[in-house]
């Protein structure tokens, strides 16, 4: 099984060392791990939100941690490990792909997560922030992440599109039949010849779903667009959780085979 999507301490609201998921990794009979930090946020952001300083790791740390991914990938090959790939998480939010572009550019990246965590200014993924979602009618705040998600996906910077239904995650849903959304979303990520992941963390939230839905799923599916598995664990003892529940899911919604990616190009696994 692969495991594409975990964080380390770094990014400020994680715990656990690279080494530690390693180790981890190799306990839950993981076979490849890819390390998927948050990308540094640009300046502009972190000076108008002070909280997020809080959600991804300082601009100063990115070559330490590449660095530091390296080595563990050179290392656990050596020692017969679970395999190691440099990832990382990055907020494709409108108006951030400049940022992106310019931090990805330099390193030798496996795989690229494109998620969007913001709307216009707020993180409302953020359980300090729900007070945000009255604000907002519920049919036009999931229309407009979902299009925004659609936008983050047609940059092409990302590889895998994460958590593809994250708006869920506190349980505001809103009434009615939600398979058009889906399916647009689907296209929309066909289209630009993006993945999504299965990420097993809605599980461990309020939502108690995997990321995306059932029904997001199958409309992935009926468009042929590729998955990933990730835990999205932020300490090492997540590593791998949930992942009979995914595997469940996508043999639910048709899939045969998940993919993995290698220097950012895709390579088919059977589930
Ligand atoms: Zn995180
Ligand atoms: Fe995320
Ligand atoms: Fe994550
Ligand atoms: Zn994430």
């Amino acid at each position: 099984m692969i495991d594409l999507h975990v964080h380390t301490v770094r990014c400020r609201h994680a715990t656990g060392s690279v080494e530690e998921y390693v180790r981890a990794a190799a306990d839950a009979g993981i076979d490849t791990i890819a390390f998927t930090d948050h990308l540094p946020l640009p300046e502009a952001l972190l000076a108008a939100d002070p909280a997020a300083t809080g959600y991804a790791m300082p601009a100063a740390e990115l070559p330490e941690y590449v660095a530091e991914v390296l080595e563990a990938k050179l290392r656990s090959a050596r020692d017969g490990g679970p395999e190691v790939l440099l990832g990382i998480e990055a907020d494709l939010h409108p108006g951030n792909e400049e940022h992106v572009r310019s931090l990805l550019g330099t390193y030798p990246f496996d795989i690229v997560l494109g998620s969007v965590h913001y709307v216009d200014d707020w993180a409302f993924d953020d359980p300090a922030r729900t007070d945000g979602y009255a604000e907002w009618d519920l049919r036009e705040l999931w229309e407009r992440y979902f299009s925004d998600l659609a936008q983050a996906a047609s940059t092409g910077l990302a590889d895998v599109i994460g958590h593809a239904d994250l708006v869920k995650k506190f349980c505001f849903v809103p009434e009615g039949d939600l398979t058009e959304l889906y399916a647009r979303a689907a296209a929309s990520f066909a289209a630009a010849g993006c993945a999504v992941e299965v990420n097993a963390a809605g599980l461990r939230k309020p939502c108690r779903e995997l990321y995306p839905s059932d029904a997001f799923l199958r409309e992935l599916a009926r468009e042929g667009v590729p998955v990933t598995i990730g835990s999205d664990a932020h300490s090492p003892s997540d590593v791998g959780a949930g992942f009979s529940q995914a595997r469940t899911a996508l043999l639910g919604a048709g899939y045969q085979s998940i993919v993995v990616f290698r220097d950012r190009v895709a390579q088919e696994v059977p589930l």
